[in-house]
């Protein structure tokens, strides 16, 4: 959700009747007035975090990393998300935000060396900045090959470098692994409470409104976790709108409605691609003050979620009986390529849907390839022509092997200065789109701008696990979730497992 002036005030409308628990009262009446701060306060910004796919051989590298990294002033960045709420509440309140580094990940497991680098500086920036608080905006999941726990470990070093004394919070993607770790270094967290994900500004807010009634000695935040034997999935029924984990997030925002002293609930699914000792879904609470509510709180959660754990595991077709399936729809269908889930590490060159649409002759698809060879090879031959072309499959043999298609060029797009066309062909019934660039599927700009409206067809593949489900609204598409092979597949007997506890559900029956 971006962050807007209208959400800002829906957040303070309702931050004011009880949002934020006890804290409420003391909050909302500090935000009604701004200058309420002794002094100028000082706030180190950054984020660090992956959502790491510890199945995917290829590593990523302190060159990549620092290629997208940001410092200073760009880690703040306005437009949304949890530092845009964050950042919003600072704003109001006057607080000077000092930004440090901002370095995410791209699922690939990072090298040691990005560690070393992305906490090295954030030291650096304490070293040379007096600060009141430290906020860090992370995923949760992130892994480098000497840290399972990236984001509790890299909290973990912030609060050796600057003492007991000074409040550090932070906000998570709902795919965190929650540690121990982290409830002994830091002081407050809010976790997103939706899937798929459109609460990160709120986020922000609320951790922000933490922060402030910390700053004013209002609040004294402590945090507890609860840790379960349980990987959660697949995506398209751990939907926190639909039931069965809907009743878990009702029951966090009721404590946190009613129970005085209770600030965050944060029910948390786990990332289940990862073979880590942290893996597993967990709860974090946080209180004011009440580190034995907190932990109350989380294992009433914890068990909540845990004894319904045989509702979250559902059937789910292969690619055959998936476009079988899609075929009988009486709406347009959106198909997740579950094992090619460019949110969770996927390539995007997955073949396995690709070959079954043109295997049962479908007369009416959509699928998107990432192939940067391929489109150059088809681009060259420009609009109108025919060509034969090997599309996809090129990443890893689990992915499907490349698809060999003759089809009719029916528009190139060109960006980034003629280097990466899009190319899109007509391969029978099937409308392929081969992109140069990795394009995910949370949105649909991209094939608007090609000229495919995916309301006209009778099924488009989405190389995503649910998170596509804003952009395909279920007033227009069913959805089907195919159990595809790859590396974000949720067979999880597909996988060798090493260093997990166990016994860990589902894999173990418990
Ligand atoms: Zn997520």
């Amino acid at each position: 959700m971006k962050g807007n002036n209208a959400n800002r005030r829906k957040f303070l409308k309702t931050a004011s009747i009880g949002s934020l628990g006890a804290a409420s009262a003391v909050s909302s009446q500090a935000i009604s007035a701004p200058a309420i701060l002794s002094g100028k306060k000082r706030i180190m910004v950054g984020r660090f975090s992956d959502e790491t796919n510890t199945f995917i051989p290829h590593k990523r590298t302190l060159a990549e990393a620092k290629r997208g990294a940001r410092y200073g002033n760009d880690v703040i960045r306005r437009s949304g998300g949890c530092m845009g709420g964050f950042a919003d509440i600072c704003e109001m309140f006057d607080v000077e935000l000092i930004g440090s580094i901002g370095v995410g990940g791209n699922h690939r497991l990072m090298e040691e060396e990005v560690f070393d680098y992305v906490t090295g500086y954030m030291v650096d920036t304490l070293d040379k900045n007096q600060v009141d608080a430290v906020y860090l905006a992370v995923h949760g999941g992130g892994c480098t090959e000497g840290h399972d726990d990236l984001e509790g470990e890299t909290l973990e070093i912030i609060r050796k470098k600057v003492g007991p004394d000074i409040p550090i919070m932070f906000t998570m993607d709902l795919h965190c692994q929650v540690t121990p770790l982290m409830t002994q270094v830091a002081d407050a967290v809010r976790i997103y409470r939706t899937y798929p994900h459109v609460d990160g500004f709120e986020c922000g807010l609320e951790v922000g409104s933490i922060m402030m009634a910390t700053l004013q000695n209002k609040i004294k935040p402590v945090m507890a976790v609860k840790k379960l034997p349980l990987m959660i999935g697949p995506p398209i029924n751990v939907v926190t709108a639909d039931e069965p984990i809907r009743r878990v997030y009702a029951r966090a925002r009721e404590m946190q409605r009613t129970i005085p002293g209770v600030l965050s609930v944060n029910p948390a699914h786990g990332f289940m691609q990862q073979d880590i000792p942290t893996q597993g879904v967990g709860v974090l609470v946080t209180t004011d003050g009440d580190k034995e509510l907190a932990q109350k709180l989380a294992d009433e959660i914890g068990d909540m979620m845990f004894s319904q754990r045989k509702d979250y595991w559902i059937h789910l077709p292969d690619a055959e009986e998936g476009v079988k399936l899609a075929l009988k729809s009486d709406k347009p269908v959106a198909i997740a390529d579950g094992g090619d889930n460019m949110g969770a590490g996927g390539s995007g060159d997955g073949t396995h849907l690709f070959r079954e649409l043109l295997r049962q002759n479908v007369k009416s698809a959509v699928i998107q390839i990432h192939d940067a060879e391929a489109a150059k090879i088809a681009a060259a031959k420009g609009e109108g022509a025919t060509v034969t072309v090997d599309v996809g499959g090129k990443s890893d043999p689990l992915n499907g092997s490349p698809v060999t298609v003759t089809g009719k060029i029916s528009r190139i797009l060109y960006r980034e200065n003629n280097t990466s066309p899009a190319v899109r062909m007509e391969v029978g019934g099937v409308t392929l789109l081969i992109n140069s660039r990795r394009i995910g599927p949370n949105n649909q700009r991209n094939l608007r701008e090609i000229g495919i409206n995916t309301e006209k067809y009778q099924m488009t593949v989405c190389k995503g696990g649910f998170a596509f489900r804003p952009a395909y609204p279920s007033t227009i598409f069913n959805y089907i979730v195919c159990e595809t092979p790859g590396y974000s597949s949720t067979k999880l007997d597909s996988f060798t497992w090493k260093r997990i506890p166990r016994p860990m559900y589902p894999l173990d029956d418990i």
